[in-house]
């Protein structure tokens, strides 16, 4: 079986673990844990690096440090994966949903005043499939009425838009390292931002709120959200071939792109003129998706379906009406997107995708 996404990991990961683990500093104390904040800090050219216990936790820690309180509705996207309204809702705030683009997929910036109330307190874009938000808009609207942005980027570490890298827009970017994600710990996560007084917050909100320099002292409610200096190994040595990846991820992208250009039943994963995406899974859309799924699926060829939009979803259920969201959560499909995905693999997984689609022109 071809999978979607599987982790990359390799001998400098296994050293740095039997270092981590070796030392006896197998929880969040130890030395991985600063080094990766650092580097993972200088790779996004930001001046503050959190690392957290995983993506989830890692928007829940900055809505929290931003003070999103109950009461306190936050925008997002329709069409993500859950996460980012589970954090909304950890915060006892309410996620208010907002349509995707069809030609893009990410949150469309023509619907988000409209969305706007008195209880707004931020919006969370997020880079959906590694295409990058259109952000310049986005940070208009939330100056113009005062509004925090975090930018999930969990599926977008190191796409850019216009030339700098996704997470470093808004007042905190989150990142996620779970196993099919673009770098990984297993699980894992990542608070990144420019601004001294957040960062601060967010170290003191992730380790129980206790006082730095004074032991069991603990000046407000906390979390536990740390993460381990085990983790942190894997992820050093990761981040160091974070390059590596994303040249493979766009070279595959390329690929697939060139050899499903000719069919008119699919529509290739788009690239904005002001985007660089990483292409964390490259996807096309196509009729009959759970179909063409299942064809794949008997030739070896493992695949997603797009997320299920939020407003289909039980806890965040509404009839307001997002028509691309939909669109895109009915035709959606993730093609194998690795980095140890080989040029034949690829070429196989299009030569059976077209004749299953058809319409070869
Ligand atoms: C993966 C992901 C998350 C959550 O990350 P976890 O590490 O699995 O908690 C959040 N948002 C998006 C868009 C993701 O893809």
């Amino acid at each position: 079986m071809i999978p979607v996404c599987e982790p990359n990991i390799g001998r400098e990961e296994l050293e740095n673990i039997t270092e981590a683990v070796k030392s006896g500093w197998i929880s969040s104390a130890g030395e991985f844990v600063e080094k990766f904040e650092k580097e993972f800090a200088r790779f996004l050219g930001v001046k503050h690096a959190i690392s957290t216990s995983s993506g989830t936790t890692a928007l829940h820690l900055a809505l929290s440090a931003l003070g999103v309180k109950p009461g306190d509705e936050v925008i997002i996207p329709d069409l993500t994966f859950v996460a980012t309204a589970h954090a909304i809702r950890h915060c006892f705030a309410k996620p208010v949903l907002v349509d995707v683009t069809r030609s893009y997929w990410c949150i469309n910036p023509d619907r988000i005043e409209e969305k706007i109330t008195d209880k707004t307190k931020a919006i969370v874009p997020v880079h959906l499939y590694g295409n990058p938000c259109d952000m310049k808009p986005i940070l208009e609207i939330a100056e113009k009425h005062g509004l925090f942005v975090v930018e999930d980027a969990a599926e977008a570490l190191g796409s850019e838009y216009m030339g700098r890298k996704v997470g470093s827009f808004g007042d905190i970017g989150c990142f996620s390292f779970y196993g099919n994600k673009i770098i990984t710990t297993g699980e894992g996560g990542m608070c990144v931002t420019n601004n001294d007084d957040l960062a601060e917050r967010m170290r003191l909100l992730r380790n129980q709120a206790m006082h730095p320099k004074r032991r069991y002292y603990h000046v407000d409610v906390g979390y536990n959200y740390r993460m381990t200096n085990v983790q942190a190994a894997i992820g050093l040595a990761q981040v160091r071939k974070l390059d590596t990846f994303i040249a493979i991820k766009r070279a595959n992208a390329r690929l697939y792109s060139l050899l499903l250009s000719d069919c008119d039943d699919i529509v290739l994963h788009p690239e904005e003129p002001w985007a660089k995406s990483t292409f964390w899974m490259y996807s096309v859309l196509v009729d009959k998706r759970d179909k063409v799924m299942l064809e794949l699926k008997k030739e070896g060829i493992d695949t997603r379906p797009f997320f299920i939009p939020m407003h289909q979803l039980p806890p965040y259920h509404d009839n307001n009406g997002y028509p691309a969201s939909d669109y895109l959560g009915m035709h959606g499909l993730n093609l194998p997107s690795s980095t140890r995905l080989t040029d034949d693999e690829v070429s196989f997984v299009c030569e059976k995708l077209l004749k299953i689609v058809g319409g070869k022109r």
